[in-house]
């Protein structure tokens, strides 16, 4: 018998047809004998639609009252998935965050978790064989005792943490893909699914642009060391063995647990980037201070910095770059900075896409960045920046040449299948 958290995004609960086909899932492991927490995400776009209805209501909106809105979203399914499973004959009973509690704190709209009991989850499994769902995505601070929420994409997060909770043999994420790819199938037919990942690759693929789950999901099961196990909620659910020690999915773990390590296990790429020079700047202490201060206050996520060792001591160039979506915003930042900087111009691109080869086996493999530095320069590519981290590098290049650079660093590294 094990202990398992199955969590169902969107698309896996967006009808009742759909949420009976979850309950059908939950009824194969619970027929097998396991111990089962449920969490749900709301029916897809239903939390767009809510968060629109706020911002309709009142374009500047108290954020305590947006999560008692948004929140509702996940109320329904945990609802609504409890009344299926019951009407199927499995005892079942709906959480809400406050419920267990799940605690946070007090950052609505982007609240962390702080602490879950879940005591009485675990009690409900022992004595009553009860099917715990939970509403994913929702939290209480409990100094207020008012609703949180955990950020978009957070019921990943809810779920990896009730899994910790509970201590689960394992979390499932069940979703609209069978797992995690080395690298993103539309721009490469041949990428394959990984059995395996290192929770660290992980962290840096999501990150990097991968959007399988909530980057905090995957730091969080990093920490508590949850194995989470990436897989397709669209197989029949009876067609699964729940015995079986290989469905088809990803599963997320501790590197000693994978026993052929890639050198390179996938690579990321995003076209969200943009890049800012900043020409001549003073060499001098406190400089970066007065660049990277402002921008961190404006809450602007600053990547890939680069800075040059200057020749004459007394100016240099930082290239960096900051979500595309931000780039107008951090340019009048720094021009409103350049007297406390002291800069000569400001340069800067928006078509622009970083790419990124992550593999834990960089570790104690030399030369794996030099090959594709030759590989991109056969092909006419030029690199921008370079970034390189212990199991990573990223490069940055245009933007135009990003998915001919994917697919050339795939074949590379022997990814194709
Ligand atoms: N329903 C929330 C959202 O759309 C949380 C989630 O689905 O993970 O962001
Ligand atoms: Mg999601």
């Amino acid at each position: 018998m094990s202990r398992l958290v199955m969590k169902f995004g969107g698309t896996s609960v967006a009808n009742i047809e759909r949420i009976r086909n979850v309950a059908r899932h939950v009824k194969r492991e619970v027929d097998a004998g396991h111990e089962v927490a449920v969490v749900v995400s709301a029916m897809s776009g239903k939390t767009n639609e809510l968060v629109a209805w706020c911002t309709e209501a009142s374009p500047m909106h108290d954020a305590r009252e947006y999560d008692a809105v948004v929140a509702s979203g996940e109320q329904v399914t945990s609802g609504l998935l409890a009344i299926v499973l019951q009407s199927m004959g499995i005892q079942a009973r709906s959480w809400q965050g406050w419920q267990i509690p799940i605690k946070t704190s007090d950052a609505h709209a982007s609240a962390r978790i702080e602490d879950i009991d879940g005591s009485e989850i675990i009690k409900r499994f022992q004595d009553r064989k009860e099917v715990a769902v939970i509403a994913g995505f929702q939290g209480i601070d409990p100094r207020t005792n008012r609703i949180t929420t955990l950020g978009r994409g957070g019921s990943d997060t809810s779920a990896v943490a009730i899994a910790a909770a509970v201590k689960a043999d394992r979390c499932d994420i069940y979703t609209d893909v069978d797992g995690v790819y080395t690298t993103d199938p539309r721009i490469v037919p041949r990428a394959r699914r990984l059995e395996k990942i290192a929770f660290e690759e992980m962290l840096e693929m999501a990150s990097l642009g991968a959007k399988v789950m909530q980057v905090r999901s995957i730091e969080l099961a990093m920490v508590h060391r949850v194995r989470v196990f990436v897989r397709s909620s669209f197989d029949k659910p009876e067609d699964i063995d729940p015995m079986s020690n290989h469905p088809p999915g990803t599963l997320i773990c501790d590197e000693e647990e994978i026993v052929e390590q890639q050198v390179v296990t996938g690579i990321a790429y995003s076209k969200d980037e943009a890049q800012i020079s900043i020409r001549r700047v003073q060499d001098k202490p406190g400089v970066a201070a007065a660049i990277f201060g402002p921008l961190a206050e404006s809450n602007i996520n600053v990547d890939m910095i680069v800075q040059n060792v200057s020749e004459d001591g007394l100016t240099t160039d930082i290239t960096f770059t900051v979500p595309a979506a931000d780039y107008q915003r951090a340019c009048d930042i720094l021009e409103k900075a350049r007297p406390a900087v002291g800069y000569d111009k400001l340069d800067g691109a928006n078509d622009v896409a970083k790419v990124s080869v992550i593999g834990i086996g960089m570790r104690s493999h030399a030369g794996v960045a030099a090959k594709a530095f030759r590989a991109l320069a056969d092909r006419g590519i030029n690199i921008r920046a370079i970034s390189t981290s212990e199991i990573k590098f990223s490069l940055l290049i245009d933007a135009d040449a990003a998915e001919l650079a994917v697919r050339r660093l795939h074949s590379l590294y022997g990814l194709d299948k």
